[in-house]
C-alpha cells in the first residue's frame, strides 16, 4: 500500500495532540528501514514485471523491516522515542505513534501477496489485494479519504491557507500516487531505497508546510 498508509496518519490527531509530519514519517517507518536494508543489502529485493497487478516487486526478503514480531518491537521502539521528546501528552502521543507505526504493518498485510514473515525465518503471510487493480484503489483512497475526514474534523484553520492547505496536500498524494504507478520505479536496489526514502520524506515536509503549521487541533 502507498497513499491507504496516510490515513491512519490522519486520523492521529483525533485522539493525541501529534504533528501530522512525525505521524507521516512514523506510518511509513517500517518502509524507511526497508530502504536503508535493501540499500544497504541487509534486506532483498528483486524486480519481476507484473508480479503483482499493483507491483513489480517480489519482496522475497524482509524480516527485519517487515515482519510482524519486528514490527511490534519498531511500533514500541518509536512510541518511547515519541513519549520520551514530546513536551506534551507523552503517554497519548507515544501510543499514537506506536499504533501509526504499527498499522502499516496491519495495511501491508492486506494487500502484499504472503511476503509478510511472522518473525525473521518464519513463515510469511499476506492477503495479496495487490492482484486486483480496483480493490486496491477502492483500499488506498478510501482509507486515505476516510483518515482525511477525521484529520479536517479534529482540526481547524488559522487563517485562510489553513483552510486549503489539506486539500492541497489531498491533491498531491493523489498526483503522487498517480506518478508512482505512471513511470517506471528505480529498480537498483541501492536507488530504489533512498528513493522511496526522499518520497515519504517529501510529503511529511508537505505534511508540515500544508497541515501543521496551518492548522491547530479543535
Ligand atoms: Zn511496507
Amino acid at each position: 500500500m502507498f497513499v491507504g498508509h496516510y490515513g491512519p496518519a490522519l486520523a492521529g490527531p483525533r485522539f493525541a495532540p501529534v504533528p501530522l509530519w512525525a505521524l507521516f514519517v512514523a506510518v511509513q517507518f517500517l518502509d524507511y528501514l526497508w530502504g536503508a536494508f535493501i540499500a544497504l543489502g541487509i534486506e532483498h529485493v528483486r524486480v519481476e514485471p507484473g508480479f503483482t497487478a499493483m507491483s513489480p516487486f517480489d519482496l522475497y526478503h524482509m524480516p527485519w523491516s517487515h515482519s510482524l514480531v519486528m514490527a511490534l518491537v519498531w511500533s514500541a521502539v518509536l512510541g518511547l522515542v515519541w513519549a520520551g521528546i514530546a513536551k506534551r501528552s507523552k503517554l497519548a502521543g507515544g501510543l499514537v505513534i506506536a499504533a501509526a507505526v504499527f498499522s502499516h504493518w496491519l495495511a501491508d498485510l492486506l494487500v502484499h501477496v504472503p511476503d509478510l514473515p511472522l518473525w525473521p525465518g518464519g513463515p510469511s503471510v499476506g492477503f495479496g489485494l495487490w492482484n486486483s487493480v480496483p480493490v486496491t484503489l477502492i483500499l488506498e483512497f478510501g482509507v486515505l479519504a476516510a483518515g482525511w475526514l477525521v484529520y479536517m474534523s479534529a482540526t481547524r484553520a488559522r487563517g485562510t491557507f489553513g483552510r486549503i492547505g489539506p486539500v492541497i496536500l489531498f491533491a498531491l498524494l493523489v498526483v503522487t500516487y498517480w506518478i508512482s504507478h505512471a513511470s517506471t520505479p528505480p529498480t537498483n536496489p541501492a536507488v530504489a531505497g533512498p528513493y522511496v526514502i526522499g518520497v515519504y520524506t517529501l510529503l511529511a515536509f508537505l505534511a508540515w508546510l500544508l497541515c501543521d503549521r496551518v492548522r491547530e487541533a479543535r
